[in-house]
């Protein structure tokens, strides 16, 4: 696991993510899947134990600490045997939060930032639409200016942490007649009138975190709640993306290795024809390729993490074109690559692959967003082409 990045001061950050999850987590997961939520208190204790906040800087409510530190947060988070509570908690700390840091006025840090980075307020993100996710420019939610203030109108879909977020960071358009050059984002307080929670999603996997659609109906907030300018809010998005694209590959390819252990410790004990299926070379060959490609797909996201850390944390800069293709080639890669691992994995426990006794079951089930969310395979793959300029 260790690699020049991580310091004794990762590893015991790592640890103490471990424990939580050992301790307080592992014991009650079944429970929350099948109850389809996990309870408000795990954002709190992780807010309390620096989970959520060990990369943000000091002046934010952080720690200080490098990017290395997320990545190692988002490598233990699958140890929770459940990919919908990784997948929450990365939202309040990868994904909706970073555009807040980048640009929130001191009210905006004090208001919203802090006390999510303290777990005591759940964040969510608001970009996709019913009508558009990948074509973010198609966006139909819009702000009017009324005084001081915005009066939004539209609605969200897919939205994790929708159902009970007290904040979103939310995209609208500004200018609805515009396209890219029209959108800009708010930090939203969910308590605002004519906002409602229209539906909770049912999933086919990733069971214990809410995904909702959101409705927006004459909701007025300041216009001092706007990040950054008006207009610019593709731009930011972009940025914010790479953080949250990035920290997914790093969590699925840490959660592919562990199915792959399971698999190997499974095979080991299932007989066939008189021996252990792991002693058939057809799967000991797949099983090693797995094993490469993962490595390799590791490999890809610590690159990508390397120039996203020295980007953003050493020298203070945007990321750059050729730093966005690289992670969003490991977001194809790793997509590829943890499917395969799930897939083949399953398929090693035979029937009992397909049974909800073993973990391979939700493994699978819980794996198969990578590839759609947070940017789909073939959306990577059309940006990479003209990143290469094709
Ligand atoms: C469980 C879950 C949680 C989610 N959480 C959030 C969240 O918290 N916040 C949020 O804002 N969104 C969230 N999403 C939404 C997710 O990011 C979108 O589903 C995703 O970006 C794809 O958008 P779409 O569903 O509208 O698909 P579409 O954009 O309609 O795509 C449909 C198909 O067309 C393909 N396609 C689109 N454009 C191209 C292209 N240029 N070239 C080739 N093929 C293309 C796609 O690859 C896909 O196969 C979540 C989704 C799910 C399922």
């Amino acid at each position: 696991m260790t690699t020049t990045h991580f310091t004794e001061a990762h590893e015991m950050f790592r640890k103490s993510v471990r424990d939580f999850i050992e301790k307080e987590i592992r014991p009650n997961i079944e429970q929350w899947e099948e109850d389809e939520l996990f309870p408000r208190w795990v954002f709190e204790r992780a807010g309390e134990l620096g989970i959520f906040a060990a990369h943000y800087p000091e002046e934010h409510g952080g720690a200080g600490g490098d990017y290395w530190y997320s990545i190692a947060k988002a490598q233990e988070l699958p140890r929770t045997g459940a990919g919908g509570l990784p997948m929450a908690l990365m939202v309040q700390s990868d994904m909706a939060t970073p555009v807040v840091s980048d640009l929130g006025t001191p009210e905006q840090i004090e208001l919203f930032l802090k006390p999510a980075l303290r777990g005591e307020k759940i964040a969510a993100l608001g970009v996709s639409e019913p009508g558009c996710g990948s074509d973010v420019a198609a966006m139909r939610t819009w702000a009017r200016k009324e005084g001081d203030d915005y009066v939004i109108n539209g609605s969200k879909t897919f939205i994790t942490n929708g159902t009970r977020a007290d904040f979103i960071t939310l995209m609208l358009k500004t200018d609805p007649e515009a396209g890219h050059g029209g959108i800009s984002i708010v930090t939203f307080p969910t308590d605002v009138k004519g906002f409602h929670v229209s539906k909770k999603l049912k999933k086919i996997g990733n069971w214990c975190s809410d995904t909702a659609e959101l409705f927006f109906d004459d909701c007025r907030i300041p216009q001092r709640f706007l990040l950054g300018e008006e207009g610019q809010g593709f731009r930011y998005l972009m940025q914010n993306f790479q953080s949250e694209r990035l920290i997914a590959c790093a969590s699925a390819t840490a959660g592919a290795k562990l199915t792959l252990e399971e698999g190997i410790a499974y095979g080991r004990e299932r007989v066939a024809f008189g021996k252990p299926i792991i002693k058939r070379e057809v799967w000991q060959h797949k099983l090693v390729d797995l094993a490469i490609k993962l490595e390799a797909a590791e490999a890809l996201t610590y690159r990508a993490a390397d120039a996203y850390n020295t980007e953003r944390y050493v020298d203070k800069v945007d990321v750059s074109f050729e730093t966005t293709k690289l992670i969003s080639m490991a977001k194809v890669f790793v997509g590829d690559v943890t499917s395969e691992v799930v897939d083949s994995v399953l398929q090693f426990h035979g029937g009992w692959g397909y049974i909800e006794d073993f973990r391979i079951a939700r493994a699978w089930r819980d794996q198969r967003l990578f590839r759609i969310g947070g940017g789909t395979s073939e959306a990577m793959r059309y940006y990479i082409a003209k990143l290469m300029g094709l």
